[in-house]
């Protein structure tokens, strides 16, 4: 089967007054239909650029992406783009804010509101669709962001730092949920973290990049046994800590 995304050799420079910035150098690796990666590296690597390359939003320089086998610039697959900050609007209700991906795409009916309906419910928010986003703790609303972006049915989705507004607690229980969630529907899903230990609880495989300019440096397939394992067991897992303690050394190692 082909792969749900390639990238073959894909660089990008930003360009600016001060000069050029080559913020990602002759990247490649591919997702497979229902994989789950994750990407780390340091600071400042590139991380948010590669993603903003896979959306479409940024072009590569060279190189090329390809969605189900076709160039991502010809590609109508549905990808769903998840931010650091929810983006919820505090205009809307939780229900409004649901609506708004599928109101923009004129989708918005019966039946596409009563599947809104549903998913508020699954994720927690029944009793909150008609509640306003400030009255709505941190990791509900990123399960509301979440109900928005899984409302356009995307079949890859970017997800980029999107639990680093949260406390750690709540981090953790929101990325447990998000995890199961992404892996019963069955989504191919690329999640950006800088922290390892939420990269090695959720990914299939961890992509590890340099520092700036960004270039791939390993890729570690991660395994319990159990496919069905969440985040939060797999952190009480003895591999975990030799995963991790993997993934830290390829981050170390500056050769
Ligand atoms: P990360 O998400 O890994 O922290 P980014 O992809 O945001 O990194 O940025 C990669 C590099 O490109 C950084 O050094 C950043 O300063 C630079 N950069 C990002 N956006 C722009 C821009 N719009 N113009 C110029 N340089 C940029
Ligand atoms: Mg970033």
């Amino acid at each position: 089967m082909k792969p749900k995304l390639e990238v073959h050799g894909v660089s990008y420079s930003y360009h600016s007054l001060e000069g050029e910035t080559l913020a990602l150098s002759d990247i490649s690796f591919t997702a497979d239909n229902g994989e789950f990666l994750a990407i780390v590296g340091p600071s400042g690597c590139g991380k948010s650029t590669l993603l903003s390359l896979l959306s479409g939003l940024l072009t590569p320089d060279t190189g090329e992406i390809l969605i189900d086998g076709v160039p991502q610039s010809d590609s109508r697959s549905n990808i769903g783009y998840m931010l650091q900050r929810d983006h919820l609007f505090e205009w809307r209700t939780i229900m409004g804010n649901a609506e708004l991906g599928l109101e923009i795409q004129r989708k918005l009916d019966g039946s596409s509101k009563e599947k809104l309906h549903q998913m508020l419910h699954t994720y927690g928010l029944g009793s909150f669709e008609q509640a306003k986003p400030s009255e709505l703790s941190g990791g509900m609303r990123q399960r509301a962001a979440l109900v928005r972006t899984l409302a356009l049915e995307p079949d890859l989705l970017l997800l980029d730092e999107p639990f680093s507004a949260l406390d750690y607690q709540t981090r953790l229980s929101v990325c447990d949920d998000i995890s199961s969630i992404i892996k019963s529907t069955q989504k191919t899903a690329i999640l950006i973290t800088h922290d390892l230990s939420e990269a090695i609880s959720v990914a299939d495989r961890v992509i590890i990049l340099t520092s700036r300019p960004g270039r791939l440096k390993a890729i570690v397939p991660v395994s319990f046994g159990d496919e069905n394992l969440g985040p939060l067991m797999r952190r009480n897992m003895p591999e975990f800590s030799v995963y991790f303690n993997q993934v830290w050394k390829e981050l170390q190692n500056h050769d």
